[in-house]
């Protein structure tokens, strides 16, 4: 198939998983295999205490990785204890995935809390990356980049179908015409291609699969024999 002339977010999501040595150790082995094509935007989203040592590795190296976080405070800097202000996590950080179903469902993130995120994350020049749930889902104003990730599907095994998943990102483009969709929910090398085919699907969210740096090449592998 002739490759495909759209830009292909692939992003990996680690969740709460990988100490910092293991961290650098998968991004030793991904980063000399990112493929340069203009087309494919890889990003790798670790826990918070890995994100300097992450961001370091590759600036040293000049990989073509990009780092995100996984969440970022709804307020601004100053008296939040425990929160990591935005201002602070764009000396490290391009983008942050926000209201994930995880932090909605774990930590009672509601649609208001995201997006006061989205506000912080655009004040200091942090893509805001707003996870919804469904073509529903609200997203807040002046937001680009999205993700559909049907709960069912996340850390299941259990995909939504290409098909589907591309009719809920056509509704969402319907309705907010200037947003860019990811889907996410049980990707991996095996079923990534039927994906990100889908015309209205501009990437995938990666949990799970990305965990694993042979696996995660693979993935860019399928994505860049499609990205041209
Ligand atoms: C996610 O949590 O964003 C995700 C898509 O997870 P998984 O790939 O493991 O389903």
């Amino acid at each position: 198939m002739a490759g495909l002339a759209k830009k292909i977010w692939i992003i990996a999501n680690w969740k709460s998983n990988k100490t910092i040595a293991e961290a650098l150790d998968w991004v030793s082995i991904v980063g000399p295999k990112i493929p340069k094509s203009e087309n494919l935007q890889a990003v790798v989203c670790p826990t918070f205490s890995a994100l300097s040592e992450v961001k370091k590795i590759i600036t040293v190296n000049n990989f073509n990785l990009m780092v995100g976080s996984q969440d970022l405070s709804p307020f601004p800097e100053g008296t939040y204890t425990g929160e990591e202000a935005a201002r602070i996590l764009k000396e490290v950080v391009e983008l942050s995935i926000l209201g994930h179903s995880e932090r909605r469902k774990n930590f009672s993130e509601t649609d208001e809390m995201v997006a006061n995120k989205v506000k912080q994350a655009l004040d200091n020049n942090i893509v805001p990356l707003v996870c919804v749930q469904d073509e529903n889902t609200s997203v807040p104003a002046d937001v680009k980049l999205v993700a559909y990730e049907p709960v069912f599907a996340i850390g299941t095994g259990n995909p939504d179908t290409p098909e589907n998943a591309n009719e809920v990102a056509k509704s969402l483009k319907q309705k907010y015409p200037e947003l860019e969709i990811l889907y996410g929910g049980s990707v991996n090398s095996g079923n990534i291609v039927s994906f990100i085919r889908q015309a209205d699907i501009n990437g995938v969210l990666i949990g799970g699969a990305s965990l694993d740096a042979d696996e995660f090449i693979k993935i860019l592998k399928e994505c860049a024999g499609e990205a041209t």
